[in-house]
């Protein structure tokens, strides 16, 4: 296969009057999104807990401002006459696409849908942490036809051209369809499965006896840090805290990025890999071009092509072979116990495979089975063919279908993630979509391998940056890979991929 050349910027200038005074109106948007991620950042870690009933008015007061600043009439105006010139640059031209897509999500969707979608998924929230805890879905149900209620009132006004769930899709990736997640799915959902039946033939590993030896908090502290610091951790720029869930944020892009970690006294790899998970995604926003700073373009490109660059650190570098056998010193360093471990074992304890009810705790081989189980049934939600009560009953069934268990409770099963709850319906499927695109990175590089052996991040993390990174948003996500890689979506990378490492 040949590769494709790397895109190539016309110009970094802005050329046309019109854009340059729409950045100018953009720079109020962009200091209150700062604001806004500052303060998200800080309510996750270090915030008092009561801290929340001032946060929450200041949230929603800045996100009105934001809207009413985007609605204004003279930039309204500047961007329908920008999108009438001729000669725009590739940077112009995704600055109106970009402004143009934000437009429209608050000129179709009415202002008081807009605003009992965020009252009803604030409620859901709430009601979906006392519904997990008590395992009782009926405490969330009703909340949750109202959000699928309204999901489909905000679809229809959005507009789509096959199904109302592609206008959902399109908010979280750019020009995804349920046809492109209906290709994905059917060719990994056989794999995956002949897969899993190989590896219980093959007796590969279900768990470790690593993952049940005890771990001073401080020493896996210290090898996060030493970790990261072999991937060459930009300290300047990049800060890493403690939260109860792991997240990446970006306050100034390439400046100013903050990742947190959380830290287990057990199972050592669970810390470990979710921080080169944020790591990857730290990396994305730190590799933004610096001529895009502060426009509506500087921002990573979509949750798919954002999640692809954290499942890449992840997975592709952090479960390999090689990496099992880089980090060696390092474990033994922080970790007296693992003197009684050999490379050999690393790898099977990073990489461990079993059916599971749990996504986030899921494996590389099961993990999309998971996002297709969700796929399947908000998109059958969204299409009115099943109602919101039936959906422990439907998930308990496909996951016995597709992973042979069965959740013991729905705490467990259909209450074990807050996306719902949140609002956030046709956003699953970035995660495989991240995965599929991991992959297909991982052999057009070629030689991911080799470097990870030799500890050369630094040319691996630029081969990131010129083919994805630095481009920020000028181009819609499927244009990008294409640009980069001369493909878009394509999942038999990931099935190559997964078959040549479980053998
Ligand atoms: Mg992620």
């Amino acid at each position: 296969m040949t590769s494709a050349p790397s895109p190539r910027r016309e110009s970094t200038a802005i050329r046309s009057e019109t854009v340059r005074q729409i950045l100018e109106h953009y720079r109020a948007i962009w200091a209150l999104e700062h604001a806004l991620a500052l303060m998200q950042w800080d309510l996750e870690t270090y915030m008092p807990r009561e801290g929340i009933v001032g946060r929450a008015i200041a949230r929603a007061e800045i996100a009105q401002l934001i809207q009413r600043i985007m609605l204004d009439e003279k930039l309204v105006r500047l961007v329908e006459r920008a999108k009438e010139e001729k000669d725009l640059t590739d940077i112009e031209r995704g600055i109106i696409r970009v402004l143009s897509r934000e437009l429209k999500y608050f000129q179709r969707v009415p202002p008081d849908v807009i605003r009992e979608f965020n009252k009803v998924t604030s409620e859901a929230s709430v009601a979906w942490r006392a519904a997990r805890e008590r395992s009782r879905f009926e405490i969330l149900a009703p909340h949750l036809e109202r959000i699928v209620e309204l999901s489909r009132v905000i679809a229809e006004r959005l507009g789509y051209e096959e199904h109302p769930y592609d206008a959902l899709l399109d908010l979280y990736e750019e020009g995804l369809t349920r046809r492109d997640i209906e290709q994905i799915f059917s060719t990994l959902e056989p794999v995956i499965k002949g897969l899993l039946r190989r590896l219980e033939a093959l007796g590969w590993p279900r768990s470790h006896p690593l993952e049940r030896v005890p771990c001073k908090r401080q020493r896996i502290e210290a090898l996060v840090v030493k970790t990261l610091e072999m991937l060459g951790l930009p300290k300047d720029r990049l800060r890493v805290d403690t939260s109860p869930h792991p997240f990446s944020i970006e306050i100034t892009q390439r400046y100013d990025v903050r990742i947190t970690v959380r830290y287990r006294d057990v199972n050592f790899k669970e810390t470990l890999f979710s921080a080169l998970h944020e790591y990857g995604h730290a990396l994305y926003s730190l590799g933004i071009d610096e001529s895009l700073l502060m426009t509506p373009v500087g921002t990573p490109n979509s949750l798919g092509l954002h999640e692809s660059q954290s499942r890449f650190v992840e997975n592709f570098v952090g479960r390999s072979r090689e990496f099992a056998s880089l980090i060696m010193p390092v474990l033994r360093e922080c970790l007296p116990f693992m003197s009684d471990y050999a490379e050999e074992d690393v790898f099977y304890y990073f990489n461990t495979v079993r059916p599971y009810p749990i996504r986030v705790e899921s494996d590389e081989v099961t993990y999309n089975l998971h996002v297709l189980l969700r796929y399947k049934l908000e998109s059958m939600l969204v299409a009115g063919e099943i109602k919101v009560s039936q959906l422990p009953e439907l998930w308990n069934y496909e996951m016995e279908r597709l992973l042979g268990i069965r959740p013991r409770n729905d705490a467990e099963g259909v209450l074990q993630d807050i996306h719902w709850a949140n609002g956030l319906i046709g956003y699953f499927p970035t995660y495989t979509l991240g995965n599929a695109i991991a992959a297909m990175i991982y052999y057009k590089h070629g030689r991911v391998g080799e470097l990870v052996m030799s500890g050369n991040f630094a040319q691996l993390w630029e081969y990131l940056r010129e083919k994805v990174h630095k481009w920020g948003s000028i181009y819609a996500p499927k244009e990008l890979l294409a640009r980069s890689f001369g493909e878009a979506y394509n999942a038999e990378y990931l099935v190559r991929y997964l078959e040549e490492k479980f053998r």
